[in-house]
């Protein structure tokens, strides 16, 4: 299970493809990247099995509808759901704008899930992941928060109990990515014009050896050349910066 997002100048899908791939050793059943084109578009491809699976269904892609310079990927290690193409990360939001992965379990999944499938919300997946992506387009759509992507991804963290670390994408935000931790690891790193998250360094440690570690119940907001850090309910963190100086 591995988790890496991506913001720059450069095409996400490869950096995104290979941190999957340096990040196999830690396990995983399924596998998935998410793409924003810049120009309102997420298209996600995922699949189970072998990350070669999702290369192979990669390959049959007209690789322009992949093109973009924000993305993020996922290696999935299953808890709530067999794994299936289905259940393999990212989800998305039912208007195919929001998009999420996850790793850890979001304990309070299933009140979460009756509340959305009570205001007619069709879930497309057995796992816990995918409420969270259906409550953050609910934040963005409607109410205190509604427009603004970072408020909305701050209002349903603060909702999610258990361990988590998370990625938000949004496609009409493509120069941002939300990311969260508690209980799961999280570090950021900080590139040259690029910005990473990962769920280790090994997530970006070919592209910077300058990286941010993400202490517990702490925010992360990137884009290509800031980060900011806060708890949940938005207060300044510094995080713990770190240079990488060792070798892989
Ligand atoms: N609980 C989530 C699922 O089953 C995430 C599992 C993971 O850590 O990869 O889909």
């Amino acid at each position: 299970c591995g988790i890496v997002g991506y913001v720059g100048k450069r095409q996400a899908l490869e950096i995104v493809v290979d941190a999957l791939r340096r990040m196999e050793y830690r396990g995983y059943d399924s596998a998935g990247v998410a793409i924003l084109d810049g120009n309102g578009g997420l298209v996600v491809e995922k699949k189970a099995g072998r990350l070669e699976n999702l290369d192979k269904q990669i390959a049959l892609v007209d690789p322009a509808t992949l093109t973009g310079t924000t993305g993020m990927g996922h290696t999935r290690w299953a808890t709530h759901g067999k794994p299936t193409d289905r259940n393999a990360h990212p989800h998305l939001s039912t208007d195919h704008k929001v998009a999420v992965v996850h790793n850890g379990i979001i304990e309070n999944y299933a009140s979460l899930r009756a509340e959305l499938e009570s205001v007619g919300v069709e879930l497309h997946s057995e796992t816990d992941t995918e409420t969270a992506v259906h409550l953050v387009q609910h934040a963005y759509d409607a109410g205190a928060t509604a427009g603004d992507f970072v408020a909305s991804a701050y209002a349903v963290l603060r909702r999610l109990d258990g361990a988590f670390t998370l990625v938000f994408t949004h496609a009409d935000h493509p120069d941002t990515i939300v990311a969260a931790r508690r209980s799961t690891p999280l570090v950021v790193g900080v590139g040259d014009g690029e910005m990473f998250v990962g769920s280790d360094v090994t997530a970006f440690i070919e592209h910077t050896r300058d990286a941010v570690e993400l202490g517990q119940d702490e925010v992360v907001v990137i884009t290509a050349d800031s980060y900011a850090i806060t708890d949940f309910d938005g207060s300044p963190r510094t995080g713990k910066p770190f240079h990488i100086d060792w070798d892989l």
